[in-house]
């Protein structure tokens, strides 16, 4: 047993040897390093052309004819800027495959089917390829993400500086809502422990609402 893990763990040396210490510690830490040290101005330059391309909906085609249009302007292929900002951002999308009409994602109880449960359309073309597919981007990322901007995470202190609740029980925003306003006084429970402070006692704390199409959850939302 001894052996074999010695075994491992010298291989890996093996395999990590022709590699800078930067790369041994991984991407992470890479971005970490160029997002502390500023950007430079390639990464700012192609985090601008990214701007103009998503603000604009320039296509893919669009784009590749910038160079000629502006002979000299620093205008990234379209494939580098998508690996460079996805590597910025450090956003991974996680992709679902969904029914191509719409009517589901292949998750959880539909995890394993192979066909639509609504549409009975199915999931996968004749090479084996999903047919439509959903890109999800992670909540937690996207948390950090605000938090990272000072113009968003000071919008999203609006929770507990930005908004006064009257005790008239009028409603101007979805914190004078009963649900919400319940919570203020309730203890946070993590699975059967009771902590010692209440629901949004810190004003980072972040209220997460959840809108779908379809039903109203609550009586004093009449639309879904
Ligand atoms: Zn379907």
């Amino acid at each position: 047993m001894e052996s074999g893990l010695g075994e491992e763990a010298s291989n890996e040396s093996a395999s990590l040897s022709g590699l800078s210490a930067v790369d041994q510690l991984g991407e992470d830490f890479e971005r970490s390093l160029s997002l502390d040290a500023a950007l430079s101005e390639t990464d700012k330059a192609t985090l601008r052309t990214f701007a103009l391309k998503t603000d604009e909906h320039l296509t893919r085609r669009t784009l590749e004819k910038l160079p000629f249009a502006f002979p000299g302007a620093h205008v990234p292929s379209a494939n580098h800027l998508r690996t460079r900002v996805a590597f910025l951002s450090g956003i991974k999308p996680v992709l679902y495959d969904c029914c191509p009409n719409s009517c589901c994602c292949y998750t959880g109880p539909h995890a394993a089917l192979d066909n639509c449960p609504y549409c009975k359309a199915p999931r996968r073309d004749s090479r084996g390829k999903a047919r439509s597919q959903f890109s999800y981007i992670p909540l937690i990322p996207r948390l950090q993400a605000f938090q990272a901007n000072t113009e968003m995470a000071t919008a999203m202190k609006h929770r507990a500086h930005g908004h006064t609740h009257k005790a008239d029980s009028t409603i101007s925003d979805v914190y004078d809502s009963t649900a919400y306003r319940s919570k203020l006084r309730q203890r946070v429970r993590v699975h059967d422990k009771e902590l010692r402070h209440c629901h949004f006692s810190d004003p980072r704390d972040v209220a997460l609402g959840l809108a779908t199409d379809g039903f109203g959850p609550f009586r004093r939302r009449n639309k879904t």
